[in-house]
């Protein structure tokens, strides 16, 4: 049998907010592999890059929390956590944060939180694989779930960091008729001039050319010269 990398794309993921600390350094970040290990006693697992922020927080600070992202969930705050590195930016300083036994906990845009305590970081080459045991966890909304398909339908990207990056033939959305779509350089967000930008004021039909000078990458908040011509 071959190794075709789109049998794995087919697997389905949630989409969650890491959060941990270390001493006075807290941060937080986008993950899609957050799973239940064991229910008695209950046990998680998480994947996380080791080049990410978060990765050394949770190694030195021994517990991460995970926020259940709901499926109302703006692409602009995925693009906070998911695309800016917490070295460069104070990304809990833009969220509503609650303190949990260890670990800053966010409750924007979450149906549920939970709180591990680390008792096991297994080496899994490019990541780190956590497993903890909860010591709390709180439900904190009906809505539903956003799943990893969920965000890619909305056009969302794997950023490089991800243990489910697809590489440079991520692109998934299906090519427009027209051909003046622009990437964005930072995130990979596809800006088709068809379907506009609605959520920001933007309507279907509008060129990358004539968007406003300040108008940003709605996933990464990257500015319009950070956009390449497809
Ligand atoms: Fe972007």
């Amino acid at each position: 049998m071959a190794m075709d990398p789109r049998a794995l794309w087919t697997m389905s993921y949630g989409m969650y907010l890491v959060t941990a600390r270390a001493g006075s350094r807290a941060n937080g970040q986008i993950a899609n592999a957050v799973f239940q290990v064991t229910a008695e006693p209950p046990r998680v697992a998480i994947a996380i890059n080791k080049a990410n922020f978060t990765h050394d927080l949770i190694r030195d600070g021994g517990w991460f929390a995970f926020s259940v992202l709901a499926e109302t969930v703006p692409m602009e705050f995925i693009g906070l956590f998911g695309f800016k590195s917490g070295r460069d930016v104070d990304k809990l300083a833009q969220a509503t944060v609650r303190e949990g036994l260890h670990v800053p906990l966010v409750v924007d845009h979450a149906v549920a939180v939970t709180e591990a305590r680390v008792l096991q970081a297994v080496d899994a080459g490019t990541h780190t694989v956590f497993i903890g045991e909860a010591g709390a966890a709180e439900v904190l909304s009906a809505g539903a779930p956003l799943t990893y398909a969920g965000y890619h339908a909305r056009n969302g990207k794997a950023p490089k960091n991800a243990p489910t990056y697809r590489g440079e033939t991520e692109p998934a959305a299906p090519a427009p008729a027209a051909a003046s779509t622009w990437t964005c350089g930072v995130c990979g967000y596809t800006y088709d001039p068809a379907e506009g930008d609605p959520a920001h004021g933007i309507a279907p039909g509008t060129r990358f050319e004539d968007l406003p000078d300040d108008w940003v990458c709605p996933v990464c908040g990257a500015p319009k010269d950070a956009f390449l011509s497809d």
